[in-house]
């Protein structure tokens, strides 16, 4: 099994190498050089399985022979082991034809966990076996850092560092970034905003003599075993509603494109997916791209739908990449234009198979909060912002198939308690696992926006 860049100039690589890498080398992502098939018999197999064992038989093909079969079958166990909810991802009715797969019973209440809880297992077993250690350093909006506090906490071989503009983030995600109280994580708080955390990351990055040092790692949205642990709850979801001998649809909300890329490998493997559909918020340029053949930024507007305020979306490079043909410097084209120019447009043909592909819809504030309440109302089942985003859009779709949709619900309401509560007038209460988050002691680094003073504290806290 090997992986090849989207921008075709870095080296192919294994699984377990894909992983700690990261980004090639070339600025690319790294894509399965091809999509391992699931026949049918198999696929109708995953019916009824508990997630796990449906999670092993479905990521195990891309992985070579980077794990052995029941090695892998415990850091899966592990992996969701924490999880608040017997099925993982529970999958509950809204409405005729209508489905919400509920991602977010993981310990910080969001889909990120699903990906995360896995990697930090695999990192782990891969870097024992190779006698080394990794250091982890992110910047967070919210959503991202919390997942990898969580995910790596206690593991011996890595240490995680997580920037985040202080003072910029909601009360429960700092707490569930400042409360866990193992050495080996560190909640810094950045006196700046998200992208000043996010600049200094890179430059750390861009040092070399500090990566080496340090042995820098990164478990960003463009790691390709994030991308591919979310594969598998398609191939639970689908195969509950009767695949394959029944085609679904699904409707994402969409920021960076990672998980509804997942939703794209499931269909390349076998999966009858008839429409995979972008929902994305007032930050639209996935939907416009679809609509006008052309993806321009624009600006991003804050909304209450903060995990989708992007307008780089680094896993559309994966997506070209398809639509392409593979051809490398086709994608490296589009990129550089992208960075020189804020944009770039697409030939007819490429935006008409990028259609085939995806359907996309847009979400305003007014209808998102509406889509809350109307909900809430309506089944009782009550949605964070991004889940309503895809709800309303999912909802556009409808009546085009009478295959069932199935919108991904991504975080829990209680994570994004005001948006909710303007919506519906009550203040979503947390799980009862983590009704205690705001009793808990928290610990953090207050930091200046200096590069130096980050980095010092990170050898710091290494050779302690
Ligand atoms: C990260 C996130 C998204 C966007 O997912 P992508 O994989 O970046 O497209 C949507 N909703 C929530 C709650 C998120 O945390």
């Amino acid at each position: 099994m090997r992986y090849v860049s989207t921008r075709g100039q870095a080296p192919p690589l294994g699984f377990a190498d894909t992983m700690l890498t990261g980004l090639a080398r070339d600025g690319g992502l790294y894509v399965p050089e091809t999509v391992p098939q699931m026949p049918k018999a198999e696929i109708a197999a995953l019916a009824g399985l508990p997630y796990e064992e449906a999670a092993l038989r479905v990521i195990r093909p891309f992985m070579g022979d980077a794990f052995a079969e029941d090695h892998l079958a415990e850091l899966i166990a592990r992996a969701y082991a924490g999880f608040g909810h017997p099925a993982r991802a529970p999958l509950v009715q809204l409405g005729p034809n209508h489905f919400l797969l509920e991602l977010f019973h993981g310990p910080t209440l969001a889909f990120k966990d699903f990906a995360m809880q896995l990697i930090g297992q695999l990192f782990q077993a891969e870097l024992a076996r190779r006698g080394t250690r990794a250091t982890i350093v992110g910047a967070t909006s919210g959503d991202t850092g919390s997942a990898a506090i969580e995910a790596f906490r206690g593991l011996d071989n890595v240490d995680v560092f997580i920037l985040f503009p202080e003072g910029r983030v909601s009360e429960v995600q700092r707490r569930q970034m400042t409360t866990p109280d193992e050495a080996n994580v560190h909640a810094l708080a950045v006196e700046g905003t998200f992208d000043d955390c996010q600049a200094l990351v890179k430059a750390m990055f861009a040092d070399a003599a500090f990566r080496d040092r340090v042995s820098l790692a990164a478990v960003n949205s463009i790691n390709w075993a994030r991308v591919l642990a979310q594969v598998v709850y398609y191939f639970t979801a689908a195969a509950s509603l009767g695949a394959p001998h029944r085609a679904v649809r699904f409707t994402v909300p969409t920021g960076n494109f990672g998980d509804i890329y997942a939703g794209h490998i499931a269909r390349a493997m076998g999966l009858p997916v008839e429409q995979l559909v972008i929902a994305t918020n007032r930050n639209d340029i996935l939907h416009r791209c679809l609509t006008t053949d052309s993806y321009r930024m624009a600006g991003v507007a804050p909304t209450i739908s903060p995990s989708m305020d992007i307008e780089i979306s680094s896993n559309f490079e994966r997506a070209l990449f398809d639509v392409l043909d593979q051809d490398g410097r086709a994608v490296a084209q589009l990129m550089e234009a992208l960075k020189r120019e804020g944009g770039f447009t697409l030939s007819q043909g490429v935006a008409d198979r990028l259609r085939d592909f995806y359907a996309s819809g847009r979400t305003a504030e007014e209808e998102t909060l509406a889509t809350i309440a109307r909900i809430a109302r309506s089944t009782g089942e009550v949605l964070c912002p991004h889940s309503a985003v895809g709800v309303h859009v999912a909802e556009a779709h409808l009546a085009e198939s009478a295959a069932p949709m199935i919108t991904l619900a991504t975080a829990h309401p209680a994570k994004f308690p005001d948006a909710v509560e303007r919506a519906t007038g009550h203040r979503p209460a947390l799980p009862e696992r983590m009704a205690d988050l705001h009793n808990r002691a928290e610990r953090v680094t207050r930091l200046t926006n200096s590069l130096t003073d980050v980095q010092s504290v990170i050898d710091g806290r290494i050779s302690a």
